[in-house]
């Protein structure tokens, strides 16, 4: 079930993420994830992106604008949450550490699938992999204090 995605959202992400040169990438990337049944929309109040599952007419993903070390990173958040959005929502809102982390897991495993999908960014995929490390430390930090 395709949905209705605001058309300007890909402009807003080129422009103010500084991606203009991956446009028909990301292109793509929205077409696919709106064609799943997800809308995407932008965030600048807090600097991390996230499935909000809570609107009545379907799964958005708040892809954050507010602050990225490289522009690049927009695009890897923008496969993990959609990677979190074909994990299915959680049973509860409340999940433990561990139940977290393997989340985060599978996200990321959802997110490598779609990576090989997109030749272009195959070629920043070492790039990638370090995001990804480093988005997964963070979690494993958190589940050590
Ligand atoms: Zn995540």
């Amino acid at each position: 079930m395709e949905v209705k995605q605001n058309p300007r959202t890909v402009d807003e992400v080129c422009k103010k993420g500084q991606l203009e040169e991956h446009r028909d990438t990301i292109k793509a990337i929205f077409t696919l994830i709106n064609e799943k049944g997800c809308k995407i929309a932008t965030r600048y109040e807090r600097p991390t992106s996230s499935v909000d599952w809570s609107a009545a007419d379907g799964p958005i993903i708040r892809l954050n604008l507010l602050s990225n070390k490289e522009p690049i990173h927009i695009i890897w958040s923008l496969l993990h949450e959609y990677g979190h959005f074909l994990s299915g929502k959680p049973a509860t809102a409340r999940l433990d550490d561990d139940q977290q982390m393997a989340r985060e897991v599978l996200a990321w495993e959802h997110a490598d699938q779609q990576l090989i999908e997109f030749p272009e960014l195959c070629e920043c995929r070492q790039a990638y992999h370090q995001y990804r490390a480093a988005c997964l430390k963070t979690y494993e930090d958190k589940r050590k204090m």
